[in-house]
């Protein structure tokens, strides 16, 4: 379905953001992935997944708090795929604590990564775009886009910031081939949240399958973790025609934590 088509996945070394390449490239389009982590680990994973579907699959270090290293990495997807038609912002690092002992570099880190890192991307990809004439954008922001929870000041501004920038971004590429969405998923079982089960089950003195029981229980009306594997499938079919009128939308993937 996506055969011709090239996408950059920010945070792609990981969790959902692996997730999502292997799904674009299932679906026959090339990637490139991004993000940190132990270099073999990272060649390991770009090559098994270049075997397994076939797709051109590369890879580009581009550090998210910089801006120049995110344009880089726009500049070498487009040298090296040709375009850069599928753009999916999904790094993203969370850190919590009351609002009074917040460390203001932990601010600054979640702001770049989680919202500035879209923008500095969005900016590099969208004139090529529109040359082109067709472009998906998907900006991977959370529940917390859309709700807040105590503990979670900079990941909760940043991420209703980022709905806030897919939204200006779909207004000004309206009336082109172009569509920007957000992708709004509850608790996904990933290192990210491994790190808050952890961090619970210490504090409470649960067992790690307790704290991830309690976890659910307390935001997530399913009581089911969202998998990766359905949010790769989401950004498949927003990448697709039957999706070209989608545009400025939060698309919760939540087990009802919003309908309350
Ligand atoms: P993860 O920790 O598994 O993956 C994060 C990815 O971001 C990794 O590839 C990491 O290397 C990359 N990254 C971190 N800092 C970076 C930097 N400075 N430069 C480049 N890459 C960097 O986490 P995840 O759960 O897969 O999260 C992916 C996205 O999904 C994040 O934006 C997160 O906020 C969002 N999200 C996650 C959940 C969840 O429950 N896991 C829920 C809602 C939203």
């Amino acid at each position: 379905m996506l055969k011709g088509k090239n996408a950059i996945i920010t945070g792609s070394t990981s969790g959902i953001g692996l997730g999502i390449a292997t799904a674009l490239a299932r679906a026959g389009s090339n990637v490139m992935l991004n993000g940190l982590g132990e270099p073999a680990a990272i060649e390991q994973a770009r090559s098994l997944l270049a075997h397994d579907t076939g797709a051109k699959v590369l890879y580009h270090p581009a550090n998210m708090l910089s801006a120049e290293q995110i344009f880089d990495m726009v500049r070498a997807a487009e040298a090296k795929m040709g375009s850069v038609d599928i753009l999916v912002n999904n790094a993203g690092i969370q850190h919590t604590s009351p609002i009074e002992d917040f460390a203001s570099e932990r601010w600054d880190a979640i702001l770049s990564i989680n919202l500035t890192s879209a923008f500095h991307a969005i900016k590099a990809a969208v004139p090529k775009m529109r040359a082109k004439g067709w472009g998906r954008i998907i900006n991977i922001a959370s529940t917390h886009a859309l709700v807040a929870s105590i503990h979670k000041a900079a990941y909760v501004a940043a991420k209703h910031g980022l709905l806030g920038l897919t939204k200006v971004v779909a207004l000004e590429t309206a009336e082109e081939s172009i569509t920007c969405n957000a992708v709004c998923p509850g608790w996904v079982r990933t290192p990210l949240v491994e790190a808050q089960i952890d961090a619970l089950a210490s504090r409470r003195n649960f067992s790690r399958d307790e704290a991830a029981v309690e976890l659910l229980s307390e935001k997530q009306p399913t009581k089911r973790f969202t998998e990766i594997e359905q949010l790769g499938a989401l950004v498949v079919f927003l990448c697709s025609d039957a999706a070209a009128n989608m545009t400025g939308t939060a698309l919760p993937v939540d087990g009802a934590w919003t309908a309350r």
